[in-house]
C-alpha cells in the first residue's frame, strides 16, 4: 500500500515502521504556507489549527498517491474526537479515495485497536512483527534522547545553525539503520558528533531552563509553533519539551498502575487544580507545570491552538497558578494568522524577564547567605564578649579568709 501520515515533528519512527511493513512511504512535506491554505478552505471554519495543518497536509498526501494515513489521536471530550470521521469525509467529497486510520490509546477500545493493526500490518508473521515493534521503538527513543539532548546543549553553541545540521545528519543516520546494532551504532555516533561542536561554558547557576507545554501537535511541530524551541536556544534558553512520540506511546501502552512512565505520575499531581480531564492534555499539562516548578525551571512556555477548548481552561487557570508557584507563564495562541515575527518578539520579552527574575533569585539567595553570615558572626561576637566579661568581672577567690 502507498501509506502516509501527518507531519508531526520528528518522522523518521513512523517511516521507519511502515517501511519494515512493507509499505511504500509517500513522506509529508514539512507543512507550508499552501499547506496551510488547503487546509483552510477545506475545513469547518472555526476547528482547530491541528485539523486545519493536517487536513493540508493530507489533501497533499493524497495528491502524491497516498492510499492509507495513518495518525494517532482521535478520541476524547474535545474536537479530537471528530477529527478522523471529519478529515475521511472531506477527502472523500474532494475525490481521492484515501483512508484515514487512527490509532489510540489501546485500553479505550482494544479490539478497534487491533482491526486497525490488522489493517497495517500486511500480513506480516506476528513474530517479525514484534520485532519490528522493538526495533522503531528503539529507534524513536534514541532519536527522541538526542533531540532532547539538543534542545539542551544548542542554547551554548558558539557558532550558530552547528547543532540543528547535525541533527539533520543524524536523523538521515537513523533513516538508514536497519538493525538494533546500528542504531546503537548510529546513537554513538550522534553522541560524538554533538560533542564535537564548540559550546561556550556557562556555569550552573547560570543556566535559564524554559519547559514546554501545550497541545500535542503544536508543542510537537516546529513549523506551526514558528520554531518556538529553536528561537528559545538562540537566546540562551535550555528547553524541555513535554511530549515525543516515544513518551506518548509510553503513556498510552503502559499500564497506568506501573510506576513508569513518569508522565502517570505527572497526570496525578494536578489532582486539586485539574480534578478531570477536559480533553487533549490539559491535566497533564497542568501536572508538567507543577513539575517544572518544583524542578526550578525559569518559566513555562504554553503554546495552544486558537480556541482549543482544553488549553483554554488551563490558560483560566494559569495566572493563579504561575502566582501560586512564582514561575512566569507564556500563553501563545496560535492559529493561521500568526508569523514568526510575532512569536519571536513574545519569546524574547518573555526570556528578558525571566532572566532578570532569575538573577534577582540568586542575589535573595546571596543576601541570605549574608544576613545569615552575618547574625551567626554577632552571635558568636555577643558570646566571645560575654566570656569575656564574665573572665574580667568574676572576683577572685581568696587563698584564705581573714578576720
Ligand atoms: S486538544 Fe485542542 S486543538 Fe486538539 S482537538 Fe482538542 S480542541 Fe482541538
Amino acid at each position: 500500500m502507498k501509506v502516509s501520515f501527518p507531519h508531526m515533528g520528528c518522522i523518521t519512527g513512523y517511516k521507519r515502521l511502515m517501511e519494515k511493513l512493507g509499505h511504500e512511504v509517500i513522506m509529508p512535506d514539512t507543512p507550508t504556507q499552501r499547506t496551510m491554505d488547503l487546509g483552510v478552505k477545506y475545513s469547518p471554519e472555526f476547528i482547530c489549527i491541528p485539523f486545519k495543518v493536517m487536513m493540508g497536509t493530507y489533501i497533499e498526501c493524497a495528491e502524491k498517491g497516498a492510499e492509507v494515513i495513518v495518525s494517532s489521536g482521535g478520541n476524547g471530550p474535545c474536537r479530537a474526537g471528530m477529527y478522523p470521521d471529519v478529515h475521511q469525509k472531506v477527502l472523500e467529497e474532494l475525490g481521492y479515495d484515501t483512508k484515514v486510520i487512527v490509532f489510540d490509546n489501546m485500553f479505550v477500545d482494544f479490539k478497534a485497536f487491533y482491526q486497525k493493526i490488522l489493517m497495517i500490518k500486511n500480513n506480516t508473521p506476528t513474530h517479525k512483527l514484534i520485532g519490528i515493534a522493538i526495533f522503531c521503538y528503539n529507534l524513536i527513543k534514541k532519536m527522541d534522547r538526542l533531540e532532547k539532548q539538543l534542545k539542551i546543549r544548542r542554547a551554548y553553541e558558539l557558532n550558530q545553525g552547528d547543532f540543528t545540521k547535525a541533527w539533520k545528519k543524524i536523523v538521515k543516520m537513523f533513516e538508514a539503520c536497519e538493525t538494533n546494532a546500528d542504531l546503537r551504532r548510529a546513537y554513538k555516533k550522534a553522541i560524538d558528533m554533538y560533542d564535537s561542536i564548540p559550546v561556550r561554558h556557562v556555569e550552573e547557576s547560570d543556566r535559564i531552563r524554559v519547559g514546554i507545554v501545550g497541545e500535542i501537535y503544536v508543542i510537537m511541530e516546529p513549523s506551526v509553533n514558528k520554531n518556538t524551541e529553536e528561537i528559545l536556544n538562540s537566546l540562551g534558553v535550555e528547553v524541555e519539551n513535554v511530549q515525543y512520540i516515544s513518551d506518548w506511546v509510553e503513556h498510552n501502552v503502559v499500564p497506568k498502575w506501573l510506576p513508569f512512565p513518569r508522565s502517570h505520575r505527572i497526570f496525578n499531581l494536578s489532582d486539586k487544580i485539574s480534578p478531570i480531564n477536559c480533553g487533549g492534555h490539559d491535566k497533564e499539562n497542568m501536572g508538567w507545570v507543577i513539575d517544572f516548578a518544583r524542578r526550578g525551571f525559569d518559566g513555562v512556555v504554553h503554546l495552544m491552538p486558537f480556541a482549543c477548548l482544553p488549553e483554554l481552561v488551563n490558560l483560566g487557570k494559569f495566572p493563579a497558578v504561575s502566582e501560586e508557584l512564582n514561575l512566569p507563564i507564556l500563553s501563545l495562541s496560535l492559529d493561521e494568522q500568526m508569523g514568526e515575527a510575532h512569536v519571536k518578539t513574545r519569546l524574547e520579552a518573555f526570556t528578558d524577564l525571566i532572566r532578570s527574575k532569575h538573577y534577582a533569585k540568586q542575589r535573595t539567595r546571596l543576601d541570605d547567605v549574608a544576613e545569615t553570615l552575618e547574625s551567626a558572626a554577632k552571635k558568636v561576637g555577643d558570646k566571645v564578649g560575654e566570656v569575656r566579661d564574665n573572665l574580667t568581672t568574676t572576683p577572685k577567690t581568696p587563698k584564705y579568709q581573714t578576720k
